[in-house]
């Protein structure tokens, strides 16, 4: 079973690869996706979140599941700058600049053509996700410095919270 992967894993910055057919296995992988997104509590996942190099994303903003796959973003309008998290970065919050309203084309499980037009938070979810599918994190639309830092604080209060977890 493939589980989340957290950084610095390699395959979440790799870039994931075009889906030529949706088949069952595709389904198999978003079905998966979404069980591991619910049960870490995200909103969204990326297949190369759990391992995976093939550009399919979830979102679950409460709405139910949608499942997209070869999203592309065709245009952005506006910007907006709102603190994020991502679920392969436990702890860490940065204010990320997206564009406030985005328009985005892909598949759904039905080889579909679908296409979303998305206005603040229910876009900014979509753009997180789409960003994984380019290797891009949360952490690298801020600068090396703030990065660096953040990521050794991250990984103290990881290796903090296992050890306490051994202890209870
Ligand atoms: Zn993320």
């Amino acid at each position: 079973m493939d589980e989340l992967l957290i950084y610095p894993d390699p395959i979440l910055r790799k870039k994931a690869q075009f889906v030529e057919n949706i088949d069952g296995k595709v389904k198999g992988i978003a079905d998966h996706m979404a069980e591991v997104m619910h049960a870490n509590k995200g909103i969204g996942l990326a297949a190369p979140q759990i391992g995976i190099l093939s550009r399919i994303l979830i979102v679950d903003i409460g709405e139910g599941c949608t499942v997209l796959i070869n999203p592309e973003i065709v245009e952005g309008e506006g910007e907006s700058l709102m603190e994020e998290g991502c679920l392969s970065l436990p702890t860490i919050e940065v204010p990320v600049k997206r564009v406030e309203k985005v328009f985005i084309r892909g598949q759904n499980l039905e080889s579909k053509e679908v296409s979303l037009e998305l206005f603040g938070f229910p876009g900014r979810v979509y753009q997180h996700e789409v960003d994984h599918l380019n290797g891009i994190l949360i952490i690298h639309h801020i600068s090396r410095l703030k990065r660096e830092l953040l990521i050794k604080k991250m990984l103290i209060d990881i290796k903090r919270s296992r050890g306490q977890g051994s202890i209870l």
